[in-house]
């Protein structure tokens, strides 16, 4: 599971401090290097066991910035989440 960071992203940094697990990086680590911040979606728990949602996106002002992404096998994920959501265009908060 993960959440992902899209290009609406306008780096102005209220979600790093927020990840329980240190999954966000800032544009200059991100690798894409796309001026964006990036969510490692190898490390992103969903916030499952720390947040009742992801804490990134419930601190981004941003509208729609952060979006359910792909599952990533033993990862913790929200169960809740199904694969229709999970289409990198659906944000964690409407
Ligand atoms: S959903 Fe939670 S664990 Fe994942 S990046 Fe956001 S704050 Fe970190
Ligand atoms: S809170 Fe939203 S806009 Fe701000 S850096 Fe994080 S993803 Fe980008």
């Amino acid at each position: 599971m993960s959440v992902k960071i899209t290009d609406i992203c306008i780096a102005c940094g209220a979600c790093i401090d927020e990840c329980p697990v240190e999954a966000i990086v800032d544009d200059d680590d991100n690798p894409n290097d796309d001026g964006c911040y990036f969510v490692y979606n190898d490390k992103c728990v969903e916030c499952v066991g720390h947040n009742d949602e992801p804490a990134c996106a419930t601190a981004c002002p941003t509208e729609g910035c952060i979006v359910w992404d792909n599952i990533v096998e033993a990862q913790p994920h929200r169960d809740d989440i199904g694969e229709d959501k999970r289409t990198s265009h659906t944000p964690v908060v409407e």
